[in-house]
């Protein structure tokens, strides 16, 4: 067990958030075979806030492909993960889809031709499907605390209209954005969630196809170099895995043809991602090797 200095602190900005139990812990692997290993509160729904960009994006790849890359660019950003200063001089284009700026984009991208409580359903529905279980749900409590209080994100959404790379009324693609952020899953649910990005963009192996191998290999991608916004070149480095972190201490990391791993731990470091799912991510991939940077 680590010492309890060693869980980070869960993040208070967001009001509901702060009242979780930090000593909370949960941790699940999907191999590819489907075996799926779960262990401490793997099956405690928390909420997913930033990991939920993972989803968001390929919905809205499978609606407007490629031209996506129009509005939204393919860069480490290298500044917190809501950050504005790099907006101003790239003219509203931000830096990637995993930071803020970029999944407002992508909000706003999945909102088109539909009222904002259509696109939410269909997310979930989309989320729903992935994990193949009914039972997921939006915490609503989550949404409306970030409806009140997620000042920068407003900001983030007004900028970018300012720039014409928000298509929609700002707060009309926030309130999508915030009900996404507020999906609460389990590590159960997460890791099942994310199978097909191990599987090459296949539900399972033989099964459906969710994309194609080049797009799930895309989305790896991103994961892996900006999925952990400032953090993302530590968290590649300790774990080699794609990953994606959200402040409500949840990490979904990708082995690709080996596992989908959810781990939960709503303590944070200084860059908003779960300290001790990190720290628990490096050990299964040091004592797996499954880093993608290993020779095997
Ligand atoms: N809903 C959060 C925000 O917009 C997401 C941030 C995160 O999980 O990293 O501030």
């Amino acid at each position: 067990m680590a010492a309890a200095e060693d869980r980070g602190a869960v993040a208070t900005y967001i009001p509901p958030l702060a009242t979780i139990d930090p000593s909370r812990f949960g941790l699940c692997i999907v191999t590819a075979d489907g075996a799926v290993h779960a262990a401490g509160d793997a099956e405690q729904a928390f909420s997913i806030q930033s990991v939920s960009k993972v989803f968001a994006l390929t919905q809205a790849l499978g609606k407007v492909g490629d031209t996506l890359w129009r509005r939204v660019g393919r860069e480490p950003s290298g500044t917190p993960f809501n950050s504005i200063v790099q907006l101003e001089r790239e003219q509203g284009i931000p830096r990637n889809p995993f930071i803020n700026a970029g999944a407002l984009v992508v909000a706003d991208i999945n909102l088109a031709g539909h009222e904002p409580r259509v696109a939410i359903g269909e997310l979930l529905r989309f989320v729903r499907y992935l994990a193949d279980d009914d039972a997921i749900t939006i915490d609503e409590a989550v949404a409306r605390a970030e409806q009140a209080t997620g000042f920068r994100n407003v900001a983030l959404a007004n900028y970018m209209k300012a720039f014409g790379n928000i298509q929609h009324a700002p707060e009309l693609t926030l309130g999508v954005y915030f009900h996404q952020c507020a999906i609460a899953m389990t590590c159960r649910q997460l890791a099942m969630a994310g199978r097909y990005l191990m599987h090459g963009g296949l539900y399972r192996p033989g099964g459906a196809r969710v994309v194609s191998a080049q797009r799930a290999r895309r989305i790896n991608a991103l994961m892996l170099t900006c999925g952990h916004y400032d953090a993302s070149g530590d968290f590649a480095f300790r774990v080699g895995l794609p990953g994606k972190s959200g402040v409500g201490g949840g990490i979904l990391a990708i082995a690709p043809g080996k596992a989908s791993i959810a781990v939960w731990s709503p303590g944070l470091n200084a860059n908003g991602n779960s300290k001790l799912g990190t720290l628990a991510l490096e050990r299964v991939a040091e004592a797996t090797g499954w880093s993608v940077f290993s020779a095997a």
